[in-house]
Parts: C-alpha cells; sequence; structure tokens
C-alpha cells in the first residue's frame, strides 16, 4: 500500500464544508483534493440556470442568514451579496396568512386589531395549560397556541412534512419556528440576511480556485475508499452510515422531490415561500426563488416541494431509533479519527439538519482542529 503523502489531504464531498475546509487548508500550504460524486460543486446550496434561463436552486431553496461574523467575513471573500427578504406565508382556504404566526396572523384569524399586550392575553386564552411538559410536538405547539391554530397551522403540514403526526414528533421539530409579539414580517432575523450576488455555486467556485486545491467530479461513491491511504488525513462530509458500509444499519432520512415550473410572468406569487398546510396540496410548499436572487429576467420559475420518504438524504429523521444508531456509528468515527485520521463533518456526516453558515462554521473549526494536529 502506497504510503501517505505529507501535507495532503482528502475532502470526500465538494458542498460547503468540503470547500470550506479545502481552502483553508490550501492557504497553509495543504494539498487538498476534493472528490465529489455528482457532477456539479456546492453540495446542496447548488443552484444553475434552468432552460427557461432562470436561475433556481437545485436541491431546495436556500436563504443565507447567520448572526457569526467569522463566517460571514470568510464567505464574503469569495462573492458580493443582495439583502434578503425571506417572507413565508400559509395558503388556509385561499387566504393568505402571515406565518410564523405573529399579531398580523391573530388580527387576520380572530378578525379583529390587537397590540402586543392584548395578543398575549389571547394567546393565553387559546393554549392548553394543562400540558406543562411537552412530550412531543403536537402537546408543545398546543401548550404554546391552542387546539386551533395547531389544526390551521401546524397539524397536516407537519405530517405531511414528515409522514407521521405531529404526536410522534419531538418537541423540538415545530419548536423551532418561532411566534412572534410583534409585526415582523420576516421567516428568520438575523445579523446577516442575504443572498450571494451570482449565486451560491458561483461562490462556492470562487472557493476552490486554489492552485493547492483539485477537485475530480463524478467520482463513484466509494472511490475515496482507494485515495484514504495517499493523504495524511481524510475530511468525510458524506453519510456516515455509508462510510462503515452500513454495518451496524442504515439511518432513516427524509427526502423531497422537487417540480419546477416556468411561468411567462415577471413574478407568479407574492412572495418567496407560500405553504400549504391543507392535505388538499399533496406538497408542502411552493417557492419562488427569484424574489431573493432579484435576477432581471421576464419569466420566473417556481418550485413545489414533495416530501418523501425514499431518495436523496434531506433531513434526518428525529426518532430515538435513529439518535441511538447514530450514537453508535460516532464511536465508530471516534475509532477512525484515532488510527487513520479522518474527521467526520457536516450535515451527512453528522447526521444533523444545519444551515450552511453553520456548516461552515464547522468546517472553519475543524480547519483549525486539522491545522493543530497535524503540525
Ligand atoms: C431542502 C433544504 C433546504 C435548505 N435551506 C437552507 C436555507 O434556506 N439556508 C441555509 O443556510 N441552509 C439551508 N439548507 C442547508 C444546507 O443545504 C446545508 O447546511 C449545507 O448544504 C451543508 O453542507 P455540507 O457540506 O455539510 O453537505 P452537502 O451540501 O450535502 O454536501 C455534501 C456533498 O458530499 C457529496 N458526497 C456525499 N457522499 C459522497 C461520497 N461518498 N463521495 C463523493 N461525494 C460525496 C454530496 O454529493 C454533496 O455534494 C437546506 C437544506 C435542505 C435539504
Amino acid at each position: 500500500m502506497a504510503s501517505p503523502l505529507k501535507n495532503s489531504i482528502l475532502l470526500v464531498g465538494a458542498g460547503p464544508v468540503g470547500c470550506t475546509v479545502a481552502r483553508v487548508l490550501a492557504e497553509l500550504g495543504y494539498q487538498c483534493h476534493i472528490l465529489e460524486a455528482r457532477d456539479h460543486i456546492a453540495g446542496n446550496c447548488y443552484d444553475t440556470f434552468d432552460k427557461h434561463g432562470v436561475l433556481i436552486h437545485k436541491y431546495g431553496p436556500h436563504c443565507f442568514r447567520t448572526d457569526d461574523d467569522e463566517v460571514f467575513q470568510f464567505l464574503s471573500r469569495f462573492t458580493k451579496w443582495i439583502p434578503s427578504e425571506y417572507i413565508v406565508k400559509s395558503q388556509i382556504n385561499d387566504e393568505l396568512f402571515q406565518f410564523p404566526i405573529n399579531i398580523e396572523t391573530l388580527e387576520q384569524v380572530f378578525s379583529k386589531k390587537l397590540d402586543k399586550e392584548s395578543a398575549a392575553e389571547l394567546l393565553e386564552e387559546l393554549r392548553d395549560n394543562s400540558i406543562t411538559q411537552p412530550a412531543n410536538s403536537e402537546e408543545f405547539v398546543l401548550s404554546r397556541i391552542g387546539k386551533r391554530l395547531f389544526e390551521m397551522f401546524y397539524k397536516d403540514y407537519t405530517s405531511k412534512q414528515w409522514g407521521r403526526p405531529a404526536s410522534e414528533l419531538s418537541p423540538s421539530v415545530c419548536g423551532r419556528i418561532p411566534v412572534r409579539l410583534d409585526r415582523y414580517p420576516g421567516y428568520v432575523e438575523a445579523k446577516h440576511l442575504c443572498t450571494p450576488e451570482e449565486g451560491f455555486t458561483a461562490l462556492f467556485k470562487k472557493m476552490i480556485d486554489h492552485p493547492n486545491i483539485k477537485l475530480t467530479l463524478n467520482c463513484a461513491k466509494d472511490h475515496w475508499r482507494e485515495e484514504l491511504p495517499r493523504h495524511q488525513a481524510t475530511v468525510y462530509t458524506g453519510t456516515i452510515d455509508s462510510y462503515f458500509d452500513y454495518k451496524i444499519g442504515k439511518l432513516d432520512w427524509r427526502s423531497l422531490s422537487f417540480e419546477f415550473k416556468n411561468y411567462q410572468t415577471e413574478l407568479k406569487q407574492p412572495c418567496l415561500q407560500i405553504n400549504y398546510p391543507s392535505k388538499d396540496f399533496e406538497y408542502t410548499r411552493s417557492v419562488e426563488i427569484k424574489h431573493i436572487t432579484k435576477q432581471k429576467i421576464s419569466s420566473t420559475t417556481v418550485s413545489y416541494e414533495y416530501p418523501k420518504s425514499k431518495g436523496e438524504p434531506y433531513y434526518p429523521v428525529p426518532a430515538p431509533k435513529n439518535q441511538e444508531l447514530y450514537a453508535k456509528y460516532q464511536e465508530l468515527a471516534e475509532q477512525e479519527l484515532k488510527e487513520r485520521f479522518v474527521y467526520f463533518c457536516g450535515r451527512l456526516a453528522e447526521y444533523t439538519y444545519i444551515n450552511s453558515d453553520e456548516a461552515v462554521k464547522r468546517a472553519l473549526d475543524l480547519s483549525a482542529k486539522i491545522k493543530d494536529q497535524l503540525s
């Protein structure tokens, strides 16, 4: 077997994690080789022009936001930004409601004027205060806003999204969505809420444009097995169970399919995202990314999202059996680190849902750790 080349790093996956670690270590003088199974870089942040010339997000809409200045400054080396507004509405019986729920949503549902105090009183009346320690997402929402709002905005949306009722999901799943006692119209608040001016793919392309970085696209999913012994260290960003050939079991993922429809009009919907909580629609949301890319083009493309249990891994399924299995894989991963300098990082390798800014943060931290451990 060939002995590892000194100062050479193998990166499995050209997503945000693989590209970030490669760039940081390349600048420190390491030779970095990125292997990517797909025919493109940028991982799930990948964007591309469809046949109508509209910039689309192939693996689901990505709205960048971060409170982390280090991440923002690092990414800003490779892109300029356009300010974003992440506006979401829920369509219920042909009516659009502000979502996440805020004072305006409550005014529309209950047909009365409210201020912060009266909205808080209303929620106090609506909430189920018999639930003191919610055991699942349904109980969590009931304890916070009560049955009527749960049924309107959460119940069927959650079961369409996850393929199981909110009563079978941990409180954190619905708990992530805020309920606001103000009129802020956005889905999220962040210090930096913006979109790369030329798109995510262009950003990551610039990031890995460095003489010490080599990229191989379209590689077989297990090609890394051949390459690994030739490198001093490996950063693996694929699914952790696939690394170990699923030897102790397979982790569950929730997947999605996307239907892209082009419309010969400037804009098709009033905001970036519309949620469809009703079971009358098979899809969960429609997203018109042009609201944030602000592309100047006469037509527009909207994506419709259909959740499913098989396919590309998108969301880890928050069930105890998966957490237990992942913990066992983590033990195996620790062993790999000790024996072969393999680092597992990113949403697939750490079996976690993280936004792209968190992925970049983890990659920056990991690069510092690799530098310390290898020098
Ligand atoms: C539907 C959806 C919506 C999202 N929306 C947002 C959003 O609005 N804002 C936001 O900031 N983030 C969003 N994210 C999260 C964002 O996509 C991730 O945080 C980010 O892509 C994680 O980067 P990563 O490098 O860990 O993984 P990935 O982007 O998944 O990249 C991993 C790469 O590794 C490759 N790979 C895997 N196994 C192998 C192998 N064996 N050999 C070679 N290559 C391999 C894959 O093909 C992939 O390209 C969203 C995610 C999803 C699923």
